[in-house]
C-alpha cells in the first residue's frame, strides 16, 4: 500500500481503470495484480501498459467480488484455481492442499536419486493437486509414476492437472491415479524405485490450522488428527514392502519433526537416512535408502 490517499472509486463519475482498482486496494500489490490480471485475461506486463484503459463495468464488479473475499482470508490460489509449481500452472480448488514452494525440494530430491535408473517406478502417496507426481513425470518423460490419495474430489483435480500437464505420447505412459488410503489400493506385485509423500503432518490442535491459507485448505490434508506424526508412521511402515532393492523413500514434514523422522526411518529399516533444508533453512524432507538386509517381500 502507498502512503497516498486513494482517490474515489465513484463509477458514476470517471470509469474504472486498472492503475485506479490497483491503487485503491486494501491488498498486499501483488495479490491485487494477480486477481486482476485473472479478471481481465491480462498478462502481468498489460496492468502497466493498459493501465490507464477503461474496464469494463462487469470485470470491475467480478475485481471486487474476489478483493472482498480475499480480504476475508480466501487464499489467492482458490479465487483463481490456480497455483505455479515447479514451473507448471496447477489447477488448484478448495478440495486440495495448494502447491507449496518448499514441497519443490521433495521433488528435486527424488529426481537426483533417479537420475541413474532408467524407466523408474515412483509412488505419490496423498497426491492432493497431483503437484509431485505430475512434476516428476513432467521432468522424467519415462518415469512410471502412480499418484494415490484417499479424496475422490482431490483425485479428479490430480487427474486434470496431470492430463493438461502431460505429453500423453511420453514413454513411461499416463500417470495412474488411484483412490487409495495410503498403500490400501495398490497392487501388492508393483515395486517402486521411489516413494514420496507430502502427507498431513501437523498436529491436530496447532493453533496454525487456524491462521491465513490453512483455514480454507482441506483438514485432512494438513492434519492427521493426532500428533502430526501418524501418517508419516504409516508411510514409513509401509515402504519396505513396496520399495524395490535400492529404493528411496523420501517425506515433507513439520519444521521440528526430522529428528523424529530420522529415528523412524532408522528404526523401520532405512539406511543413509538425512534430512534436507528448504530455502527458509528449516529441515523440511527426510528420507533414506532402503537397506538391503531389509525384507521387502522378494526374500
Ligand atoms: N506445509 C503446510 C503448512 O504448514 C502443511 C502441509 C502438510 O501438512 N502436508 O502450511
Amino acid at each position: 500500500m502507498t502512503d497516498t490517499p486513494a482517490p474515489p472509486l465513484d463509477p458514476c463519475a470517471s470509469p474504472a481503470t486498472a492503475d485506479a482498482l490497483l491503487r485503491a486496494s486494501p491488498l498486499p500489490p501483488l495479490e491485487a495484480r494477480i486477481l486482476l490480471t485473472h479478471v481481465l485475461g491480462w498478462r502481468r506486463t498489460q496492468l502497466i501498459t493498459r493501465g490507464d484503459e477503461p474496464l469494463e463495468a462487469a470485470n470491475v464488479e467480478r475485481y471486487r467480488a474476489l478483493e472482498a473475499r480475499r480480504v476475508a482470508g480466501e487464499p489467492v490460489a482458490q479465487l483463481v484455481g490456480a497455483r505455479e509449481f515447479f514451473g507448471l500452472e496447477f489447477e488448484v480448488t478448495p478440495h486440495v492442499l495448494i502447491p507449496r514452494p518448499e514441497t519443490e525440494l521433495l521433488v528435486e530430491t527424488a529426481l537426483a536419486a533417479l537420475e541413474n535408473r532408467p524407466r523408474p517406478r515412483v509412488l505419490d502417496l496423498g497426491t492432493g493437486t497431483g503437484a509431485i507426481a505430475v512434476a516428476l513425470a513432467s521432468t522424467r518423460p519415462d518415469a512410471l509414476v502412480w499418484a494415490l490419495d484417499r479424496s475422490a474430489d482431490a483425485l479428479a483435480v490430480a487427474a486434470r492437472n496431470g492430463a493438461r500437464l502431460l505429453d500423453a505420447r511420453r514413454p513411461g505412459g499416463a500417470v495412474t491415479f488411484l483412490q487409495s488410503d495410503w498403500y490400501d489400493s495398490l497392487d501388492a506385485a508393483v515395486r517402486f524405485d521411489a516413494i514420496v509423500s507430502n502427507p498431513p503432518y501437523i498436529a491436530s490442535g496447532d493453533p496454525h490450522l487456524l491462521e491465513g491459507d490453512l483455514r480454507f485448505e482441506p483438514r485432512g490434508a494438513l492434519t492427521d488428527e493426532a500428533d502430526g506424526l501418524s501418517a508419516i508412521r504409516a508411510i514409513i511402515a509401509g515402504a519396505p514392502a513396496r520399495l524395490a532393492a535400492g529404493g528411496v523413500l523420501w517425506i515433507e514434514h513439520g519444521y521440528d519433526q526430522a529428528e523424529a523422522l530420522r529415528a523412524l526411518l532408522s528404526a523401520g529399516g532405512f539406511a543413509q537416512v538425512r534430512s534436507q533444508r528448504d530455502l527458509a533453512g528449516i529441515e523440511r524432507i527426510s528420507g533414506g535408502v532402503l537397506s538391503s538386509g531389509t525384507s521387502n517381500g522378494r526374500a
